[in-house]
């Protein structure tokens, strides 16, 4: 039976509020999840009845940002008790088969006891989520979620303590808040390390890069795990923003780092996936050492307040196929869907056109020609 948060169990769980010290956390990190104290288990020993077999291959699924609308400036931004739980209904079967589906949760659980951050002028978004959307997404399969991002920090500190809360109750591996940088657990005997990354305030900033590497190597060599999934929420953003540079991007005159250079040092430190997002916009992907890069995801189900036109609203769902024992990637499927306004809701899935996929397959050939990666039909990738 699925874990579903009730509004009363919610009451409960915000009374023992999360300290922030980074003593308490990491102890919280490395002691609280049952998965993480699960002890390394050796790959060659034989499995018992108590330790069920290694799989030789998962299915990682990934998509970008998810954004379920938010109640800043207020609540017509949110979606109606009845769109809310259709929203991501469509798309519920391409997630679904996963031994881990992914997303970049856009923005930060809110409530009453929650303080919107300030500075606000004409062009500010915030982006907070009652708690009980967080069963939209465990009905669509989300089973580990990055929320280092440029929204992570919307309702301040309080924020950042309340999503933390309702993610744990909810029962998903999660990481990128600066006091929760990375996480271990196992899904059908495979153990996965995870960190998520951005250049903003209140999460695991990519810099210095030195700290992310370590982290990645740490979770390789001295957590075991069989395979290290970075979360990147990084480049500059909108129709502009389609190509990799290969350069540091800047954006609002901000840092936003160099996502070429950035997932080919992390795959040197041990990462076998990087899942980017944050350009709003699909971006090319590319094999380098075996190891799947992501470079952007796209806008995947965007409620309000986020632009949809054009390339923004197109994106896909990344099925993965990896091989467990060298942590490298076989093969795939990017399945193409679709936002446009006004709320349908969506994501839609795009079967005829399948316009992400092609945008995929163009920029990938634009900006990595010698990419050995092929394209076949129906969005298949190997
Ligand atoms: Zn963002």
């Amino acid at each position: 039976m699925k874990k579903r948060i009730t509004p009363a169990a919610l009451c409960l769980l915000l009374l023992p509020l999360y300290s922030t010290t980074n003593a308490q956390v990491n102890a919280a990190v490395n002691n609280t999840p049952a998965e993480a104290t699960v002890p390394v288990k050796d790959s060659t020993a034989k499995p018992t009845a108590e330790t069920p077999a290694k799989k030789d291959t998962i299915m990682i699924i990934a998509v970008g940002d998810i954004q379920l609308g938010t109640m800043f400036p207020n609540k017509t931004f949110l979606p109606s008790a009845t769109d809310g739980p259709k929203f991501l209904s469509e798309v519920e079967p391409v997630l679904r088969g996963g031994d881990v589906t992914f997303c970049n949760f856009e923005g930060t659980f809110a409530d009453a006891t929650t303080q919107v951050r300030g500075g606000i002028g004409q062009h500010s978004y915030r982006f907070g989520m009652p708690p009980s959307y967080v069963n939209y997404l465990k009905d669509a399969h989300f089973n580990l979620i990055g929320t280092a991002n440029n929204h992570t920090n919307d309702y301040e500190a309080g924020g950042r303590r309340l999503t933390a809360t309702v993610l744990d109750s909810a029962g998903v591996h999660w990481a990128g808040h600066e006091n929760r940088p990375f996480c271990v657990f196992e899904e059908n005997g495979v153990r996965y390390g995870f960190c998520a990354v951005a250049p903003h305030t209140g999460v695991l900033n990519i810099e210095p890069a030195e700290d992310i590497e370590k982290i990645v190597r740490d979770l390789k060599e001295k957590e075991k795990c069989d395979i290290v999934i970075v979360s990147m929420h990084i480049g500059a953003e909108g129709t502009s923003a389609q190509h990799i540079t290969r350069k540091t991007e800047i954006f609002l005159g901000a840092n936003r780092g160099n996502p070429h250079q950035f997932a080919h040092r992390l795959i040197d430190a041990g990462a076998d996936v990087i899942l980017g997002h944050g350009p709003h916009v699909l971006r090319a992907i590319e094999v380098y050492k075996g190891k799947f890069i992501a470079y952007s995801m796209g806008n995947f189900a965007c409620y309000s307040s986020i632009g949809l036109k054009g390339p923004l609203g197109l994106s896909a769902v990344y099925r993965l196929k990896y091989h467990v024992p060298t942590g490298n990637f076989i093969e795939g499927e990017l399945v193409s869907t679709y936002q446009q306004k006004p709320h349908t809701p969506g994501p839609h899935i795009d079967s005829t056109e399948q316009k992400g996929y092609n945008t995929i397959m163009n920029l990938t050939k634009t900006d990595f020609p010698e990419s050995t990666i092929q394209f076949g039909k129906d969005g298949h990738i190997k």
